[in-house]
Order: structure tokens, then C-alpha cells, then sequence
């Protein structure tokens, strides 16, 4: 790989799930690491945990959709969507706290263009990222529990079923990395493109904001994917984490930055830089690494410039065929 165009260490390696032949002792550990060393994903679940015992209300509270405990949720969501993108913001490109140690592209800043709201791309990220996505991933949140507490959405007690909890533990992240690659293709279908998906795709030097700054309709389904819980038991606790997954994950994942770093120690991963390269190529790496839905059909970039002329050879042979584009 050429370092001169991407400051990057580690090449992007697909879950050893699907290795074939198979390597079930890889699988194991890749799928018990994620939940064993500091990272996003353990944030999330001691979030997940600390908001289900501290925060909900008794069920029979939940029954009406009063002000109290919806809006408890809202301000709840708002507020860790501000400490969380907002942090990582303020840590990495305000006060440039590692400088460009592990950034993926050094040369890159994100600025003031006439395309963005404000004409300034993080107060336009900021906006679409509470307004749209913190609002619509909160009304996903309620719905859920007022469902529960109405016994309209079937749960499994955790104490009684702690397989379960395990068993969508490993599984998740499967689920939403399989349903984010199809919806994201979707997306790219022109008539949705230029509509609603163009509005993420704005921004080609990606920050912590950047993650959720989505057209509302992508939002919609974006999170949709929550709605697997609505229909299979599940618990509250996973559906939290899974709603943090999708919600908050993405200020890690645009933020740009390979590792966060305290001193010279990286202390935890902290950008995806297979979705780093959907933002410069556009038309590949639709997926995330969980499930390797980009290598089994062809959409595959792992940052080498060969890779780079291969896509760029079919975005020619396609605009030849159709004369139509998705980028910008
Ligand atoms: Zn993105
Ligand atoms: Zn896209």
C-alpha cells in the first residue's frame, strides 16, 4: 500500500467469521475480542447497561407517552450525541490534541463551502446529526419501550435468558452490518442518491459530525434495523447497545483518526478506514468489516491503488453504459 496517500498500518481485514476453509479459533476470538479489550462497542454496553438500570422508568409509566419520560430520552440522546461526537471533535480537530499522529490523511481539513448549511460543513454536520439523527433514533427508542410496556413487543428477562443476551451479543453486529450494506446500496441507486444520500456524501474529508449528518429519510432507515427487536425477543440492554451502535458509532467511524491516542500510547481504535475509502471512491466498501458482504460481490476497496484503478475503471464502464453517476 502507497503511505504517501493514506497514513494507515493495519490493511482492511474482514471478520475471520467467513474465512474459508474455515478457522473457527480465529472466528472465536475475533468474536469474543470485541467485547473484551477498550473499545467503542464496550462503551456502549456500559452505557447500554447504566441507562437500563439507572434511567427507565417503572413499565406501567411507559404505557402513555407522557412529556416525562420521552422527553427524558430525547434530552438523554441529545446529550450523549454531544458528548460523544462532540468530544471526539473538540479532542481531534479543535484543539488537535494528537495533532495528525494516525490520521488517515494528513492533508485533509474540513471546511467552509457554499454547499453546506452555515457554509460550514462541522455547524452543518452538527445540525443534521441532533436535528435528524438524535430526534429520529429517540422516537425509534420510545417506540420501543412504549411497545414493551404495552406487551406489544415481546422481551426475555435477562436474569431468566442469559444466552439470549450472549447470543445477540455475537449476533448484532452480523445483523447490522448485513442490513447496513443493502440499505447503503439502495441508496445509491440515483433516485434515491441525489435526493436524500448526496447530503452524507457531501462530505468528502470526514470529522466525528460527519458520522450522523444524514438526510432524515436515511436516518429512517439507517436505524430501521432496530427493528429486528420489535419482532424477535430480545432485551432492553441489547436494544440499547444497538441503537448506540448505530447512533454513536459513527462519530468514531468518520472521525478520521486510525487511533485515539493519549501521549504516544493509541489507546483505542478509532476510525473505519474501509468506510474512510466509500467516502473519497463513493461507489465501494458499502458494508462494514463484520460481514464481508463488499468482498462476496465486488465492491471491495482495501485502500491499494490497484484497487483504487480497478474502481475507478468500472465507474467509467458504468457512466459509458448508463451515463448516469452517483458522486457528487
Ligand atoms: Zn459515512
Ligand atoms: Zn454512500
Amino acid at each position: 500500500m502507497k503511505q504517501s496517500t493514506w497514513n494507515h498500518t493495519t490493511p482492511v481485514i474482514f471478520s475471520p467469521l467467513f474465512d474459508w476453509p474455515p478457522k473457527p479459533l480465529k472466528a472465536i476470538l475475533a468474536l469474543m475480542k470485541r467485547w473484551g479489550t477498550i473499545s467503542r462497542n464496550v462503551l456502549f454496553l456500559a452505557m447500554a447497561i447504566w441507562v437500563s438500570w439507572s434511567f427507565m422508568p417503572e413499565e406501567t409509566a411507559m404505557q402513555t407517552l407522557s412529556l416525562g419520560w420521552v422527553g427524558s430520552v430525547f434530552l438523554r440522546n441529545y446529550l450523549f450525541m454531544l458528548v460523544i461526537a462532540g468530544g471526539l471533535h473538540l479532542y481531534l480537530f479543535t484543539f488537535r490534541l494528537q495533532g495528525s499522529r494516525s490520521k488517515y490523511d494528513s492533508r485533509e481539513k474540513q471546511g467552509k463551502s457554499r454547499k453546506f448549511a452555515f457554509r460550514n460543513q462541522v455547524w452543518d454536520n452538527l445540525f443534521w446529526s441532533l436535528a435528524s439523527g438524535a430526534t429520529i433514533w429517540s422516537m425509534y427508542e420510545v417506540l420501543y419501550f412504549w411497545g414493551v410496556a404495552n406487551g406489544v413487543i415481546p422481551t426475555l428477562s435477562l436474569r431468566q435468558y442469559p444466552f439470549v443476551f450472549l447470543t445477540w451479543l455475537l449476533a448484532t453486529p452480523l445483523l447490522t452490518s448485513s442490513h447496513f450494506y443493502f440499505i447503503h446500496r439502495l441508496l445509491h441507486w440515483p433516485p434515491l442518491y441525489r435526493p436524500v444520500h448526496r447530503l452524507h456524501h457531501r462530505n468528502i474529508h470526514i470529522g466525528p459530525w460527519s458520522g450522523m449528518s444524514m438526510h432524515p429519510i436515511e436516518h429512517i432507515l439507517y436505524i430501521s434495523s432496530v427493528l429486528v427487536h420489535f419482532v424477535i425477543p430480545s432485551q432492553p440492554v441489547i436494544v440499547l447497545l444497538h441503537l448506540y451502535g448505530r447512533c454513536l458509532g459513527p462519530a468514531f467511524s468518520h472521525a478520521g483518526f486510525e487511533k485515539l491516542k493519549m501521549g504516544d500510547t493509541g489507546v483505542v481504535d478509532a476510525a473505519d478506514f474501509h468506510h474512510q475509502l466509500h467516502h473519497r471512491f463513493f461507489e465501494c466498501n458499502y458494508g462494514t468489516t463484520d460481514a464481508p458482504w463488499d468482498k462476496w460481490l465486488g465492491t471491495d476497496h482495501d485502500g491499494s491503488d490497484e484497487a483504487t484503478i480497478r474502481i475507478r475503471k468500472q465507474r467509467k464502464q458504468r457512466k459509458q453504459r448508463s451515463g448516469v453517476t452517483t458522486a457528487n
